[in-house]
């Protein structure tokens, strides 16, 4: 069945994180809010798992609002000449279909990963006399503990004033103590999604930080790969860029998708549905285009 006229007048939010991962609101809390703004979908896209969704779906169900399971990968690209790794984050949505089992075990091993990558952070950092323990960093990260949580623990603590010095002395890859999380490549992860019966999309494109060209051609490389759409309209895209994106994504055929990707009070200036200032604004038919990939 088409989706009615008044549907198709209504926006969505694609991109939105709970605090099963590295967001603040707890997944009733992010439904209510989707459904107190109007929202005609949201999904959520939690790194590197589907806990958030899951606990989220029964609620979602018994109001009747459509919920689109997602979620968000890192990635690696090499760059020709580059000796630093770029890192390009892809959402996987399964709107139609459920995840494979394989990818269920795959998302699990990443998990186990990440935890040995924090375990390692915190040795980094004891080393350099922070008082911080992995029980700390679990309890504030939930099911998906990371950087961020790190980086409250160190502002909370007093080692740096702000979140983001947190990142430039201690926890980022300029940082003394910075340990890499290993990490598939892009072309890998696109892959991986396909075959566990999902739709990749590049998130923010922009943070990629690639020359235009160069980031043409990635992503045409990437369209090869199986890539199927481009996050056009993001909280980080001012809309001459939303605009620009838009014509990539047409020339190179790929779907165009939106979102904010709303975190809650951790980034207080990006609101669900709406993005930054107004900026977000995803119309229904960039998820009618998901379920008809
Ligand atoms: P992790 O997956 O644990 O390695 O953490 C990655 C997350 O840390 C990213 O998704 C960002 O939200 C955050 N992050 C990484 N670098 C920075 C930075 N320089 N400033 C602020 N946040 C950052
Ligand atoms: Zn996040
Ligand atoms: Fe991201
Ligand atoms: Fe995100």
């Amino acid at each position: 069945m088409p989706p009615s006229a008044e549907l198709l007048e209504r926006f969505v939010d694609l991109h939105s994180h709970t605090n099963a991962s590295d967001g603040t609101l707890t997944p009733a809390e992010l439904i209510a809010l989707a459904q107190s703004k109007n929202l005609a979908a949201l999904s959520i896209t939690d790194h590197d798992t589907f806990a958030g969704y899951e606990m989220a779906l029964p609620i979602a169900n018994a109001a009747g609002f459509d919920l689109v399971r997602g979620i968000e990968l890192n990635s690696r690209l090499l760059v020709a000449g580059a000796t630093q790794p770029r890192f390009v984050h892809v959402l996987v949505y399964f709107p139609e279909r459920e995840p494979s089992a394989d990818f269920h075990t795959w998302l699990a091993e990443q998990r186990a990963e990440r935890r040995d990558r924090n375990q390692k952070l915190v040795q980094a950092l004891q080393d350099r006399n922070v008082e911080i323990t992995l029980a700390e960093v679990e309890a504030r990260g939930r099911s998906i503990a990371g950087r961020p949580h790190f980086a409250r623990i160190l502002v909370d603590k007093g080692y740096v004033r702000n979140f983001e010095d947190a990142f430039k002395l201690y926890l980022g890859e300029e940082a003394p103590s910075y340990v890499e999380r290993e990490s598939k490549t892009t072309v890998e992860v696109i892959t991986l999604a396909r075959e566990a019966g999902g739709i990749p999309v590049v998130a923010h494109p922009i943070r990629i930080g690639l020359p235009r060209a160069v980031e043409f051609e990635t992503l045409a490389d990437f369209k090869k790969a199986g890539l199927v759409g481009l996050e056009v309209i993001h909280s980080d895209h001012p809309l001459a860029l939303q605009t620009y994106y838009r014509t990539v994504a047409d020339e190179l055929e790929l779907l165009p998708t939106g979102g904010s990707d709303f975190h809650g009070t951790v980034k207080p200036d990006v609101e669900l549905g709406t993005g930054r200032a107004n900026n977000v604004r995803a119309p229904y038919e960039f998820l009618e285009g998901l379920r008809r990939a």
